[in-house]
């Protein structure tokens, strides 16, 4: 059975789904077929449902092939890269999973600092990747997140201050639309396309390759990282803001509500500088004279291990719950009851985030892409895990 896009149950032809196997590369499961449980799971563990096909894509011919039997069935189609949509856009009940997964291809173009990725892709291989050529494109602050959805939506990171968002050098893509046609986005061709996919999120076709220009990035940056008895916020995140708003962007910041290992609710600053080690520490020593800190810690890593430092912090699987905002500026009266709920989260694995989004994320006019939340520098995200 499956359910048309107005909600009605149908049971398919068993010749058309023939049909339609013979004509893929990609593999079909159905409810009961061997994988079908594996190939159903999102991120988000309590995103349980049971699609009617998961199609695992290998070429663009499976692309248009899905997109063109999701059409003539009139089947809710639900396109996946890495999964890791919060709310679960990537998996419907009774409808067709376009896994893109297997489509891992992966182009590096060193001299003209160019990467094209495939849509299967997440951001360590991706990472992995380019900083082999000592490059890389604003990515995620957790490795395994899909690039795919993450580049359409936008996509911040520890980069961003810097380089601005991974959508400003995203040169352009090559996306399957509904009527199945295949269109190159780009400054030159179909420029509304270009315009709407940078931060229309998967919204105008299926996005089967990226174009990305990198820029100089790595091999190592220093990470600092302090927490402040989580009563301190009110007082310690603005003043942190002051600080961080006279930094260079060479410094970028996420300032969190978490729980440290002791048990000990706290807010906590995890600052990152792509400066030299020397500057870096420098920079670092301005926010040490806020207070007296609980936890306090400073590495110089390669970038990749940055880029993987928070993996377990949001492991596949759990159970995850979030609500996310934009702000201008960390106000006490705002900071004083955010810190106050989450004093009652029930569970110390939860996180409130702010990430940092001004210098080169600002410099970009609101209305040159879809993404237009250019101006509001704290991007908060609560998270019940
Ligand atoms: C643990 C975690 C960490 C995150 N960290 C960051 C961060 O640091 N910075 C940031 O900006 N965001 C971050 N996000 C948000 C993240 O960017 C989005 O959830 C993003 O959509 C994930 O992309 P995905 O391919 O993994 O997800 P999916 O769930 O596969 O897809 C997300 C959406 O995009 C659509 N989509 C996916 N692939 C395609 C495609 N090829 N063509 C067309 N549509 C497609 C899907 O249908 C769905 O609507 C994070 C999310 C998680 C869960």
């Amino acid at each position: 059975m499956f359910r048309t896009w107005h909600g009605e149950e149908r049971a398919l032809d068993p010749g058309a789904l023939d049909a339609f196997r013979t004509a893929l590369q990609g593999e079909v499961r159905t409810p009961g077929d061997a994988g079908y449980d594996e190939a159903r799971a999102v991120w988000n563990g309590t995103i349980d449902r049971h699609p009617a096909l998961i199609v695992s894509a290998q070429t663009v011919e499976d692309v248009q092939q899905v997109v063109a039997f999701a059409q003539q069935h009139e089947i809710r189609l639900a396109v996946r890269g890495g999964g890791h949509n919060f709310a679960g856009h990537s998996t419907y009940d009774g409808g067709i999973v376009l896994d893109l997964s297997p489509m891992r291809q992966l182009q590096i173009d060193p001299a003209r600092c160019l990467a094209v990725p495939g849509p299967g892709l997440c951001w360590a291989d991706l990472d992995a990747a380019t900083q082999q050529h000592g490059l890389a494109v604003t990515g995620g602050q957790i490795s395994h997140t899909g690039i795919a959805g993450f580049t359409l939506g936008g996509g911040m990171g520890w980069l961003a201050r810097q380089l601005g968002l991974t959508i400003d050098h995203l040169l352009a893509a090559d996306i399957v639309t509904a009527d199945g046609t295949l269109r190159r986005a780009a400054p030159d061709a179909d420029v509304d396309l270009y315009w709407a996919i940078r931060g229309g999120s998967g919204n105008f076709g299926v996005a089967t390759s990226f174009t990305h220009r990198l820029q100089p990035a790595g091999p190592e940056v220093s990470v600092y990282q302090l927490a402040f008895p989580i009563e301190a916020a009110a007082p310690v995140f603005p003043e942190a803001e002051k600080l961080l708003e006279a930094s260079p962007p060479s410094l970028s910041a996420t300032f969190v509500f978490l729980t440290i290992p002791e048990g000990v609710p706290a807010d906590a600053l995890m600052l990152v500088s792509t400066a030299s080690s020397e500057l870096a520490v420098q920079s670092f020593a301005r926010f040490r004279r806020l207070g007296t800190p609980v936890f306090e810690e400073t590495v110089r890593v390669p970038y990749t291990a940055l880029q993987r430092m928070l993996d377990q912090v949001a492991a596949p699987g759990l159970r995850y719950y979030g609500r996310g905002n934009f702000l201008d500026t960390l106000d006490p009266l705002v900071i004083e009851p955010l810190a106050s709920a989450y004093l009652e989260a029930p569970s110390p694995q939860s996180l409130v985030l702010f990430v940092r989004l001004d210098g080169a994320v600002a410099t970009v006019p609101p209305a040159a892409m879809a993404l237009a939340h250019r101006n509001r520098p704290w991007a908060v995200t609560a998270l019940a895990i």
